[in-house]
């Protein structure tokens, strides 16, 4: 597994650095936004997630992040950011980020968070599942409509996949937070909304046949 942390802080780079080749994983530093976005288009599938500071010179957290969600760039990204108020975590979200700490935290909450976006499930065979005129690989992760590829980001995959299981049946907040978080981010219930939102917005671009609907106050049922 490797990592690339962009983050101007060199000490804390450094700290972290050490901290997660300790736990075994590859190390790439950088301190510059533009720097990141540069190397990031180019070598993307070298990463399996992407740490990045919110504050930083060249280009912010979060306008890296937009960058390259715009450029179908899927990588895992956690932000380190100092700001925790409810809105600016969820700005952070939809610009594409899919988790956040906020500074100060500890080298443990970090790295349950890196374990929590890089945990896929285990596909020992490739599995195809439609439901109506979509289709998941639950094995690369793909989604498509005919010929089209809808490019989910992590965590929208896991949501999809979760209706996939279970087509046409309310899934309560709390069954879709639990599959697809395990670290207490739905302290912010938002969150979840946030995601569906995006998730539903891909999915209605190509899909003709599938749509959620919002079960007030209960959750959410894919419907075709
Ligand atoms: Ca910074």
């Amino acid at each position: 597994m490797r990592l690339l942390i962009v983050e101007d802080e060199e000490v804390l780079a450094q700290n972290l650095k050490k901290i997660l080749e300790h736990k075994g994983f590859a190390v790439d530093m950088l301190m510059d936004g533009e720097k990141a976005h540069s190397r990031i288009l180019l070598y993307h599938k070298d990463y399996d997630a992407i740490i990045l500071d919110l504050t930083l010179p060249g280009m912010d957290g979060a306008t890296l992040t937009r960058n390259l969600r715009a450029d179908d760039i899927t990588t895992p990204i956690i932000i380190l950011t100092g700001r925790s108020d409810t809105e600016s975590k969820v700005a952070l979200l939809n610009a594409g980020a899919d988790d956040y700490v906020v500074k100060p935290f500890s080298s443990e909450e970090l790295v349950a968070r890196i374990a929590s976006v890089l945990r896929r499930p285990v596909a020992t065979q490739t599995v195809v599942h439609a439901v109506g005129d979509i289709v998941i690989d639950t094995a690369t992760h793909r989604v498509s409509v005919g010929s089209t590829e809808i490019v989910l980001t992590l965590k929208e995959y896991s949501l999809l996949e979760c209706f996939f299981r279970r087509p046409g049946e309310i899934l309560t907040r709390e069954e879709l937070s639990s599959q697809v978080w395990d670290f207490n981010a739905l302290t912010l219930s938002n969150v979840l909304d946030v995601h569906m939102k995006n998730l539903r917005k891909k999915l209605a671009r190509s899909s003709n046949s599938a749509r959620f609907e919002t079960v007030r106050g209960v959750g959410y049922r894919f419907v075709v």
